[in-house]
C-alpha cells in the first residue's frame, strides 16, 4: 500500500506526504513550520509520525522550511551534496540532521526504496524520486521542477503505480502572459519547468495498467489553470490507451485529499480545509 497525500504544491510552496505500510516520507518543505503543521493538521495527519525528509532541490519553494522543520520535528534530510551545501547558504539555514543522496542510485528508508535520478533545473542538482513500499511492492514517482524530460526519466518511472509530476504552464498562456520576456524564457527554458505539453508527454510514456493516479503537481497560477493541465493530461493518456481517468491537479493553498495506489481516496472532509499561505 502506498498513499500520497500532496499538503500543497505550486510556486509557493510544496510538501508531499507519502505513507507505506512501515512508515511515511515527506519529500519537500517548502513552507513554513506553522503552515506545514497547519497543512498536517488539515489533513489529520502529525509531522511526527514521519520519519525522514527526502529534498528534491534547494529552491524556497521545496526547502525553506527544511531546517526549522528538522529541529521541530527530528527528521533527517535526505537530499544531493550539492543541495545541502546551496541550504548551508541560504537565509532558512542548513538542517542540523543530514544524510547525503549519492549521484544516483536507491536506499532503504522507513519501510520504503528510495530511488533517485538527476533531472534538467536551474539549481544545484535536482532530484526525482521512486519510492516503493517494501512491504507491497506499490510505487510512487514523484518529478517537480524539471525544465525538460531528459533520456532515461520514463524508464525510472517504470511501473509506478501513483504518479506525481510537475505540469507547471500552458505554452500559449506563457507566452501570451504577463511575465517579464527573460522569466518567460527561464520557465519554458529546458532548465525551468515542465509544460503541460511535456508532462502529458511523460504521463503517457509511464501509463500501463498498474498505474493507478496521475497527481500533477506545481501548476502555475498565472500561465495555467487546474482545468487545461487535466484535460491535457486526460487526453494524452487516452490516446495512450489508459483505462482509468484517475488525473488529479494538486492546488496551491489546501490540501488534496489523499490518492492510493488502490484507487482510494479518503478523509477529504478534513483535507478540503482551506487554509492559505
Ligand atoms: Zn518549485
Ligand atoms: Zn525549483
Amino acid at each position: 500500500m502506498i498513499t500520497i497525500t500532496m499538503l500543497g504544491s505550486g510556486s509557493r510552496g510544496n510538501a508531499i506526504l507519502v505513507d507505506g505500510s512501515a512508515g511515511s516520507l515527506l519529500v519537500d518543505a517548502g513552507f513554513g513550520v506553522r503552515t506545514l503543521a497547519k497543512r498536517f493538521e488539515a489533513a489529520a495527519r502529525r509531522p511526527e509520525e514521519v520519519g525522514g525528509l527526502l529534498l528534491t532541490h534547494e529552491h524556497v519553494d521545496h526547502a525553506c522550511g527544511a531546517a526549522a522543520a528538522c529541529d521541530r520535528w527530528s527528521w533527517t534530510v535526505h537530499a544531493s551534496a550539492a543541495t545541502h551545501t546551496a541550504l548551508s547558504v541560504q537565509a532558512s539555514g542548513a538542517p542540523a540532521d543530514v544524510a547525503v543522496l549519492g549521484t544516483s542510485g536507491q536506499m532503504s528508508l522507513c519501510g520504503f526504496t528510495v530511488e533517485h535520478t538527476p533531472v534538467p533545473h536551474d539549481a544545484s542538482d535536482c532530484r526525482a524520486f521512486v519510492l516503493t513500499d517494501e512491504a507491497s511492492g506499490a510505487r510512487a514517482g514523484i518529478v517537480l521542477d524539471a525544465g525538460h524530460v531528459p533520456d532515461g526519466l520514463a524508464a525510472f518511472l517504470e511501473r509506478l503505480d501513483l504518479l506525481v509530476l510537475e505540469s507547471n504552464h500552458d505554452d500559449a498562456m506563457l507566452a501570451d502572459g504577463p511575465y517579464p520576456a527573460p522569466l518567460k524564457a527561464r520557465i519554458g527554458g529546458g532548465q525551468g519547468h515542465l509544460s503541460n505539453r511535456h508532462a502529458s508527454a511523460l504521463a503517457a510514456a509511464c501509463a500501463h495498467r498498474g498505474l493507478r493516479a496521475v497527481v500533477l503537481a506545481h501548476l502555475s497560477e498565472t500561465n495555467n489553470t487546474p482545468e487545461l493541465a487535466v484535460k491535457t493530461a486526460r487526453d494524452a493518456l487516452r490516446k495512450a490507451a489508459w483505462k482509468r481517468d484517475s488525473v488529479l491537479a494538486a492546488p496551491q493553498r489546501i490540501v488534496l485529499s489523499p490518492v492510493s495506489a488502490d484507487g482510494g481516496v479518503g478523509r477529504p472532509a478534513a483535507a478540503q480545509l482551506s487554509l492559505g499561505l
